[in-house]
């Protein structure tokens, strides 16, 4: 229609329409108490009764075991970077004994993309004893896909670590990795498994978590900001295994954990330990509720019959939505001899965000790249695009080129409209 714009930013992202609608609905008077949410108090029973709700919704939807908590953090995926890193060497303190200098307890990273990367910078910077196990820049040249697990420099199952060059005999405090890489376009097909399996995994899942199911128990720590596939900034989920909140106290050189960052003050007051950001949870709530309801997703599905209302689950309706979509498009991507898939590796490209380039050489021709000329041709698609409705196309600042990020609120139709629109951008070169 025309009119209509189709949000394609990587975060923060589109938030489905039906629970904006709710929202603006609810504004003024939630739930009766004549005042909008944000006046409230954070200790009034209206507030409580929504963490509680917000919290099991969420173990619903990713069906999280009763032996992890689920809380609600401030301070976004950045922070995030730093609370895995006090917690779980404090943990892994603890589980020492509280014996030895911290600063010699691993903590091991795979880095597949910008995000991963900064998160070990953010580790190494605190002072901990950072590996980075796999480095995907180093081995493919770029971060283009997921080096094969077995080559990765970390303990095996029998605790002997792979490669002499990360020598330490100490148990590393976690195994870090971040499932999909927002900037790169980089997602893992699996879950790592040959690794030691007393070391915790900690995973970034910020831009794909409820994109499809996760078996949870495979994990120590999960953590994703709200902004991509939840709803707005301002808080970040957290999943957590009971037993590492078993953690030293200060003893033996080891830092303090902030109260803010530390996951067991978090757990211990059940995310009430201060002022919550009250409004993103709330709206993280409208979503998790739309993606429970079977009608919701029916809608979203453009009113197709996809499955029996008996056997409705949100999580897999929007996966396999989502796996229909990003088809889609890597097919128009793949067969058009003018746009340029940046991911290499089949296997591990995202369904949530697909970078891609402008090449003027058409594929397989050895003609010289004009790289200045290409890059204009990428910004007129983004201007071009915007003034027909389809905004936020530009690829991150540090990689340029095109991204489209296609998270659950985006319908299939959306997509539709995207590949429309390459082909008539195409067709005037
Ligand atoms: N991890 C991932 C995968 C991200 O996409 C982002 C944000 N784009 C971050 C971490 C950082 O999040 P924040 O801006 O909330 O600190």
């Amino acid at each position: 229609q025309p009119g209509h714009k189709w949000n394609f930013g990587a975060g923060p992202a589109m938030i489905p329409r039906p629970v904006l609608e709710r929202a603006q609905s609810e504004f003024l008077n939630y739930q009766s108490t004549g005042l909008s949410l944000m006046e409230l108090s954070h200790r009034s029973q209206p507030y409580e009764d929504l963490n509680n709700k917000a919290q099991a919704q969420l173990r619903q939807l990713l069906k999280v075991p009763e032996n992890y908590k689920i809380v609600f953090m401030q301070g976004g995926g950045h922070t995030q970077f730093a609370a895995v890193v006090y917690n779980l060497v404090a943990w892994r303190h603890h589980q020492n004994g509280a014996k030895g200098d911290w600063r010699e307890i691993p903590v091991d990273y795979v880095v597949t993309g910008s995000w991963s990367a900064k998160a070990a910078e953010e580790a190494k910077r605190l002072g901990a004893n950072t590996r980075v196990v796999c480095d995907a820049k180093k081995s493919l040249g770029a971060y283009t896909g997921i080096p094969a697990e077995s080559t990765w420099a970390t303990s095996d199952p029998q605790g002997a670590l792979r490669q002499a060059d990360t020598a330490s005999n100490q148990k590393p405090a976690y195994l870090y990795y971040c499932d999909n890489e927002t900037v790169n376009g980089v997602e893992f097909p699996f879950v790592p498994s040959l690794h030691d399996p007393s070391v915790p995994l900690v995973c970034d899942m910020s831009s794909n978590i409820l994109s499809r199911p996760v078996d949870i128990s495979k994990f120590g720590v999960i953590y994703a900001g709200a902004q991509k596939n939840i709803g707005p900034a301002g808080v970040s989920v957290v999943i957590i295994r009971e037993d590492l909140l078993q953690t030293s106290e200060l003893k033996d050189g080891l830092p303090a954990v902030a109260l803010m960052m530390d996951y067991k003050t978090m757990v211990k007051n059940n995310s009430l330990y201060n002022t919550p950001p009250m409004f993103a949870i709330y709206i993280s709530s409208l979503v998790f509720d739309w993606l429970l309801d079977a009608d919701a997703q029916r809608v979203q599905d453009g009113n197709a019959a996809l499955y029996p209302h008996s056997s409705f689950v949100g999580v897999e309706a929007a996966q396999a939505r989502n796996e229909r979509k990003a088809a889609k498009l890597y097919k128009a991507l793949e067969e058009s001899r003018f746009y340029r898939i940046v991911v290499q590796d089949k296997a591990a490209r995202s369904k949530m965000n697909i970078p891609f380039r402008i090449s003027a050489v058409p594929k397989g021709s050895d003609a010289v790249a004009d790289k200045k000329k290409d890059e204009e041709m990428e910004a007129a698609f983004v201007a071009q695009a915007e003034a027909k409705g389809l905004l936020q196309l530009a690829g991150h600042r540090s990689v340029g080129g095109i991204r489209a990020s296609i998270y659950n609120a985006m319908t299939e139709e959306g997509v539709d409209v995207l590949i429309a629109y390459l082909k008539e951008f195409e067709s005037q070169y």
